[in-house]
């Protein structure tokens, strides 16, 4: 069957969603941290199985041979991911699975976020499992799910200069993954995933202008400005350092795609930053 982790977060839902389009139900297994949070998937007939990447034990039972899993990246950065992520790992290769997917982040991308991609990759080649690496460029809705305080003050503040992010559509990603658990021939292959356009945050602001009626500029600070304002609204400061750091990467034009590998794989445009900003208002 396909198991899919991370099966209740936005991503992991949009792949279940995707998959129910394509495979039968019961072939289809969502792993989630609660059986509550994935009751909606099992009422239509979706394997659940519950397990947690902090308990190695949760996963003795949860893959068989000749599954295709997608490992989707955890999002507790204190916990260490490389570890939790290990932990799938390593049950999937005694299970003998025939594919892991993993959810990585671009391989341009030298920020401080990408380390922990970059060791499960690591430890994912050094496994010997057979595997697909998705690296996933950024979402829209990193930008589109925080649109209220943009609104608020009528500006869009980041420490990216004139940097460009060609960021497409998670339902987009999850194409992309879908794609790779129920087609052929990706096997140990390395995809660059990103939209197809890349654009700046003037042009952001612009489109944020258009789409609002209001007026919106682009405000660009300097990365230890951006970690202040980040810390002053409420963040802690190592997880603001770590999206300064995304930033300081975005002006060195690291999380530009060009490979074409996303609209590639699912057989469509990937979703203008303009559509997810319609979507994110009408929200
Ligand atoms: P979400 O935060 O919505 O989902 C994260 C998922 O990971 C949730 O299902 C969560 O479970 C699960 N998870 C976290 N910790 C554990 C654990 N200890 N054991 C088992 N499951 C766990 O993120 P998205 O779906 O939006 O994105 C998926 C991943 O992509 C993120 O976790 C992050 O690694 C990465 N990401 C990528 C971005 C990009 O722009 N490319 C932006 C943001 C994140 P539960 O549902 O129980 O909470």
């Amino acid at each position: 069957s396909i198991v899919v982790t991370g099966a209740t977060g936005h991503l992991g839902r949009l792949v279940i969603e995707g998959l129910l389009e394509k495979v039968p139900a019961d072939q289809i297994t969502a792993v989630a941290r609660s059986e509550e949070k994935a009751a909606d998937f099992a009422a239509r007939g979706v394997k659940v199985a519950v397990a947690d990447y902090n308990a190695p034990e949760t996963f003795d039972s949860v893959f068989s041979a000749g599954d295709k899993v997608l490992l989707i990246s955890g999002n507790e950065f204190d916990k260490g991911r490389v570890g939790q992520h290990k932990v799938v790992l390593e049950a999937a290769k005694a299970a003998g699975v025939a594919l892991l997917a993993y959810t990585s982040a671009p391989g341009s991308l030298s920020a401080a976020l990408a380390d922990d991609h970059r060791g499960t990759e690591a430890a994912i080649l050094e496994s010997g499992v057979t595997y697909t690496l998705l690296r996933n460029g950024w979402y829209n809705e990193n930008y589109t799910e925080n649109l209220a305080p943009v609104l608020e003050y009528g500006a869009v503040v980041q420490a990216a200069g004139e940097g460009k992010v060609s960021s497409a559509a998670r339902a987009d990603y999850a194409a992309a993954a879908v794609a790779v658990l129920t087609g052929e021939g990706h096997e140990n292959k390395t995809y660059e995933l990103g939209g197809d356009t890349a654009w700046g945050f003037a042009e952001y602001a612009a489109e944020v202008a258009k789409a609002s009626g209001k007026e919106i500029v682009y405000s660009a600070v300097p990365v230890e400005a951006y970690i202040g304002i980040l810390t002053g609204a409420g963040l802690p400061e190592p997880f603001a350092a770590i999206l300064a750091g995304v930033d300081a990467s975005i002006e060195k034009g690291e999380l530009v795609v060009t490979s074409g590998d996303l609209s590639r794989l699912t057989g469509r445009p990937t979703t203008p930053i303009a559509d997810s900003i319609a979507t994110a208002l009408k929200g």
